[in-house]
């Protein structure tokens, strides 16, 4: 299976090529065409096996199809640390350089003020780290209720830096209509009660 039979536009397939990438990795082969379709997902995998692009690329395509009208974020991609944040940021410019997506970075250690300026613009992706994102958010800077698309990445170190009361919170201020995609490296019991209380009916894929 080639990059090709994925779904994905020849806009991303030519971004993809760019990177000089030839074939899809399992999980890539497995969880793009179910993203592109708009299913919920479990994905369990590692780092170092194209996790990244396995969300980022069906995003940029799901994405690609329209800004919204109200300038609302339309997408929300949890990360646990501020370089993951800023790996995933770089992923969007590289593969989404054919698209003319906005996305702010919401990490701790950087201005806020710089934030909140994209924010006023108005941004298709927020890819934050859950504490400065609840912070944005108590200072009623950020709107989640166009936020269709959430990807809660890394869940168990989620889990291990004690995010998980954050991740239900920013859930529960997400559309209920909305399509989520949940990538960890394992299962335990409170990965698994989360992924039950927030994703439905959820293709799994683990590689
Ligand atoms: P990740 O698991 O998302 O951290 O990705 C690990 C590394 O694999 C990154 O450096 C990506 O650029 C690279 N990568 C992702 N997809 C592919 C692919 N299909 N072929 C070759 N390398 C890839």
């Amino acid at each position: 299976m080639s990059f090709a039979d994925l779904g994905l536009s020849d806009d991303l397939l030519r971004a993809v090529e760019e990177s000089g990438y030839t074939e899809p990795t399992p999980i890539q082969k497995q969880a793009i065409p179910s993203v592109l379709m708009g299913r919920d997902l479990i994905g369990i995998a590692q780092t170092g096996t194209g996790k990244t692009a396995a969300f980022v690329l069906p995003m940029i395509d799901i994405l690609g199809e329209g800004r919204s009208r109200a300038r609302m974020p339309r997408s929300l991609i949890l990360e646990p640390t501020r370089e993951l944040a800023a790996q995933v940021a770089e992923n969007f410019d590289k593969y989404g350089k054919n698209h003319k997506l906005s996305m702010a970075l919401l990490i701790g250690g950087v201005s806020m003020g710089d934030q909140q300026k994209a924010l006023e613009k108005g941004v298709d992706v927020l890819i934050a780290t859950p504490g400065r994102l609840m912070d944005l958010f108590g200072r009623g800077k950020i709107l989640l209720t166009g936020c269709d698309l959430l990807v809660i990445d890394e869940a168990d170190r989620m889990l291990d830096m004690g995010f998980i009361p954050d991740i239900e919170e920013i859930c529960s201020k997400l559309p209920k209509q909305r399509q989520t995609l949940l990538f960890s490296a394992t299962m335990p019991p409170p990965i698994k009660k989360l992924a039950d209380k927030f994703l439905d009916n959820p293709k799994s894929v683990e590689v």
